[in-house]
């Protein structure tokens, strides 16, 4: 059996690794049971990258999360969102990190599609109304049993097998929106359905259940689908099981926008290629939907149930494009030196929206030059020779000679960049009389 607190700190990044100590500092506060639960322990166990943190807790999960954030010391910038009468606190962190704090609870099913009556209990319990055997571990975060797994339903052995396991036969019926569920995760891990969940898989399908699908279940797996790696392949897998219609009537074949859809991954995989992440979700939701007529997109809003703040992570980007081209065709850019500024400041989804729909050749120019060519430049500045020159590396002053000798060299300012030396002097001459008005200013 591995050691799972190891595994712990060694997989998590730093700031998911401080959430999983902060949440630990509030639970014991409270002397609540705390476990680690869902995707992030699945993807520990299987060696896969870790995204959000789901926790449970046994008793006032609300109270942790208040706990935590009357501590945390960047709990201005952390949006939380809490549900009192489920008992749970969503966090979004500024990084994009989202963690769950929810209370145990057991699920009691009327008829399939239903709400269902839920009643606060213990973690074996929660552990029994999950989805899929993977998604049903629990690892202890609890003073005196730190690091014991907790796995009645052997999803340790199914995700060792790659294999997707429901935990009751009506698991599919109960809840319609594990079918998504289920070819989401098929297609993200590479895992495949045992062979039981597939004939319930296939029953449910061919019973037309999704049409119980629950809207804010809905709502979550459309939200999560854009934060997938590969959305695109997500998509497709969906519709060959039709069932990208449960999201709207009208997603089939040419209006789900697949070819489009498939051009801007591309796109976007090339900005990050360079360096530049892009928070793709944005721009998934805009050309996924781009091909409904109006009023089609409008109820898939209302169906969605989506909040303004989902919403505008896709509708905000046209008008923040806009903005953009303008400045780029005025005098924030008149220069290669302001433009790369300019671009720089920029994030990678927007970068990827002006390029899937502002064909004018000019911006067009600026933005491929700056991903393609200036990017690059950048990172074969004469470092060895400044050095030569008497300036320190890893200094302030190093970097502020390098990037005046990089404007002067986008400006078209340095005859050849393969003699340096003369305009890397007079770069050093600018920094040092800035340094010198500044301290002046100063005194
Ligand atoms: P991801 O990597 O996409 O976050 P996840 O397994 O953590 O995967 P979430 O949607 O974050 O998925 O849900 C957290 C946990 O809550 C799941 O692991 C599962 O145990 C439980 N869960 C979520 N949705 C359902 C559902 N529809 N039915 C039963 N359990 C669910
Ligand atoms: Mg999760």
């Amino acid at each position: 059996m591995p050691d799972f607190l190891f595994l712990l700190e060694s997989r998590l990044n730093p700031d998911q690794y401080r959430v999983v100590e902060q949440v630990q500092a509030a639970a014991a506060e409270h002397e609540l049971h705390l476990y680690l639960v869902g995707g992030a322990l699945r993807d520990l166990i299987y060696g896969y990258p870790i995204r959000d943190i789901d926790f449970a807790v046994e008793g006032q999960a609300v109270k942790v999360a208040k706990s935590l954030l009357k501590r945390a010391p960047d709990a201005k910038s952390i949006v939380a969102d809490f549900d009192e009468s489920m008992r749970s606190a969503y966090l979004t962190y500024p990084s994009g990190l989202t963690v769950e704090i929810s209370a145990c609870r057991t699920e009691r099913r009327g008829r399939p599609g239903q709400k269902p009556q839920i009643e606060f209990t213990g973690i074996y319990d929660d552990l029994r109304r999950r989805d899929f055997s993977m998604n049903a571990i629990a690892l202890s975060l609890n003073p005196n049993s730190r690091g014991l797994l907790l796995d009645p339903n052997n999803g340790v052995a199914d995700i060792e097998r790659h294999e997707i396991r429901t935990l009751s036969s009506a698991a599919f019926t109960d809840d319609p929106v594990r079918l998504i569920r289920a070819i989401r995760f098929k297609t993200r891990l590479r895992f495949n359905l045992d062979e039981r969940t597939e004939e319930q898989f296939r029953a449910a399908l061919d019973s037309g259940a999704i049409k119980n699908a629950s809207p804010s279940g809905l709502h979550n797996e459309f939200r999560e689908m854009g934060r997938e790696e590969n959305p695109v392949e997500i998509l497709k897998a969906l519709e060959k099981e039709g069932l990208t219609t449960a999201f709207h009537p009208r997603f089939v074949g040419s209006k789900l926008n697949l070819n489009g859809l498939t051009v801007v991954q591309k796109l976007a995989r090339s900005i990050e290629d360079v360096g530049i992440p892009v928070r793709f979700q944005g721009p998934f939701f805009y050309f996924l939907q781009d091909k409904l007529p109006a009023r089609d997109r409008n109820d898939l809003l209302k169906r969605m149930a989506m909040k303004r703040s989902d919403q505008e992570i896709w509708t905000s980007l046209e008008p923040r494009t806009k903005k953009l081209v303008q400045e780029l065709s005025g005098k924030a850019a008149a220069t290669p030196s302001k433009t790369y500024k300019l671009l720089e400041e920029q994030p990678g989804e927007l970068l990827l929206f002006l390029l899937m729909k502002f064909p004018q050749k000019k911006i067009q120019d600026k933005v491929k030059n700056y991903l393609h060519r200036h990017r690059k430049m950048r990172q074969t500045l004469p470092r060895m020779e400044l050095e030569t020159l008497g300036v320190a590396p890893g200094t302030p002053k190093f970097q502020q000679v390098l990037d005046a000798y990089f404007w002067a060299l986008l400006d078209g300012k340095v005859r050849s960049s393969k003699e340096p030396i003369k305009p890397l002097k007079k770069a050093i001459a600018e920094v040092e009389a800035g340094g010198e008005k500044a301290a002046k200013a100063a005194s």
